[in-house]
């Protein structure tokens, strides 16, 4: 049985209850070592044999997986695995070799980010979506989710895997409707003990990257919810009721 885990954003303590008692009862780990916090080895207490994927390619993974599919196997993947996880090349790997697996959510950096910031992406009055996406780079983005389409929605941003690109980042944003100076933030190893946070404008980032050493493992917020005015929720609003409470005006 494989178990994907996400290991949650950095900090050891945001995995799962579900996923640290997964580490605590697996024959053998699979991590992916570029971003998962080696503390969380720690809870490896049976485990027998630890493997890091980043020196492995997806071959190899399998290999070790095939020749131990009865033991517990987990495979621990940074954030959530459904975000920029590559896991659905290895579950159709897994069915075809007939192995049974499940998936075990984490806390994606999307979120270690957010609350670092102490930021609420969803803000009645400036927006109610979160757009999720990234760069092209090595992997390709469908040319009708280009930076500049999405840009004119005017939702909140969250843009994965393009910290080394962001001068592009910001002419594209800009290009695509967003006002140079739309409050935007980078930010560093989220909720890792040197994690850094800076509040910019879309046109400020690439110097606002270069002058605190980012390049990598950021993730760029781009949205009024940063910054200014917003509504009040009618969730908790006096004068409405809904199903869980009377208005008391
Ligand atoms: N599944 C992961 C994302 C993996 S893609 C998740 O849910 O978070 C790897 C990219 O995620 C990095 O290039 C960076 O953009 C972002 N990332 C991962 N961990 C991060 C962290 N702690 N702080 C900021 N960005 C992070």
């Amino acid at each position: 049985m494989v178990h994907f885990v996400g290991a949650g954003p950095g900090a050891a303590d945001l995995i799962t209850v579900r996923g640290k008692g997964l580490i605590e009862s697996a024959d053998i780990i699979i991590y992916a070592g570029s971003l998962v916090n080696r503390e969380l080895l720690e809870y490896a207490k049976q485990a027998r044999e630890v493997y890091n994927s980043a020196h492995m390619t997806l071959e190899q993974v399998m290999d070790i997986i095939s020749s131990n599919s009865d033991k517990e196997i987990v495979r621990l993947h940074t954030g959530d695995p459904s975000i920029y996880g590559a896991i659905r090349e290895q579950m159709d790997m897994l069915d075809a070799l007939g192995i049974e697996y499940d998936v075990c959510p984490g806390v994606s950096s999307m979120f270690g980010a957010a609350a670092a910031l102490r930021a609420e992406y969803t803000l009645p009055g400036v927006s109610q979506s979160v757009i999720i996406t990234r760069m092209a780079g090595r992997t390709p983005v469908p040319e009708s989710e280009s930076i500049e389409s999405f840009a004119a929605h005017g939702a909140s941003m969250v843009i994965f895997l393009s910290a080394g690109m962001l001068e592009e980042l910001s002419g594209r944003l800009i290009s695509g409707g967003c006002a140079p100076d739309l409050p935007a933030a980078i930010v560093y190893k989220a909720t890792w003990p040197d994690e850094k946070k800076i509040i910019t404008t879309v046109e400020g980032l690439a110097a606002a990257a270069k002058r605190n050493g980012i390049n990598k493992t950021a993730l760029v917020l781009v949205g009024d919810f940063l910054d200014g005015e917003y509504e009040r929720s009618k969730l908790y609003d006096p004068s409405f009721s809904h199903g869980c409470r009377r208005s008391t005006e």
